[in-house]
């Protein structure tokens, strides 16, 4: 008798969103995920007012492009989903994600992740292939042309199966507690210095739990 098969592992969904917040930092990611804890700055308000332009779902045809905006996207495979800010279809077949950032682009960065998770996932909806994504920047009105490589999937899977772990295990990734905190909209709730300087935490949690000092209410 032939031994039964395994049934497929249900996968924990994963925002496509996610993988950007946890290539940035895994504690923010934590954070927003098990703590309901994202906070807005001027920069994150910034891009949420982009978002709302570019986040109206609708399309519109030029010659020789079709362009969706708002486009819900999904992979089965991976577990992924998320909405895409504009899609692109051109007339020879390429299909073009297009991520909208206010801030300046970074080479390799998180959002080059986030854009390349939308092209995998557009690959499996679609049934194509997709080479190329772009990131679009507010900050310079450039379209970075991101190339969609084998490492740069491989990143993609790689960051789906830690945020999953994070979403899964449901503890704190540890605070980064350097240069990023600086440009990071938790800093306030974080409180990475603290938390990463670890006989100062230990000293403040003591005191936190010592019972008060008696008080001598005949003085
Ligand atoms: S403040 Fe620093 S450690 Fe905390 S979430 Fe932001 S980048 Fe990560």
């Amino acid at each position: 008798m032939s031994t039964p098969e395994a049934p497929p592992r249900e996968l924990t969904p994963v925002m496509l969103s996610a993988l950007e917040h946890y290539d940035y930092c895994p504690r923010q990611a934590g954070l927003i995920l098990l703590e309901d804890g994202y906070a807005d700055d001027a920069a994150t308000v910034r891009g949420t007012l982009l978002h709302h332009r570019v986040h109206e779902p609708g399309e519109d045809n030029r010659p020789g492009v079709r362009t969706l905006r708002a486009l819900p996207v999904w992979h089965h495979g991976l577990g992924l989903s998320g909405v895409c800010d504009v899609v692109e279809i051109h007339a020879d077949g390429t299909v073009l994600p297009v991520e909208h950032k206010s801030g300046s682009y970074k080479p390799g960065g998180p959002a080059d992740l986030q854009v390349a998770a939308q092209a995998m996932c557009l690959e499996e909806r679609l049934r194509t292939t997709i080479t190329s994504a772009v990131i679009y920047s507010s900050a310079d009105r450039r379209r970075h042309i991101i190339t969609v490589d084998g490492d740069l999937r491989a990143r993609v899977r790689e960051t789906a199966e830690h945020v999953r772990a994070v979403i899964e295990q449901t503890a704190l990734p540890a605070p980064a507690a350097d240069q990023r905190c600086r440009r990071c909209s938790m800093n306030i709730t974080c409180m990475p210095k603290v938390l990463a300087n670890h006989k100062k935490f230990a000293t403040l949690r003591g005191a936190l739990f010592s019972p008060a000092p008696e008080t001598d209410w005949d003085d």
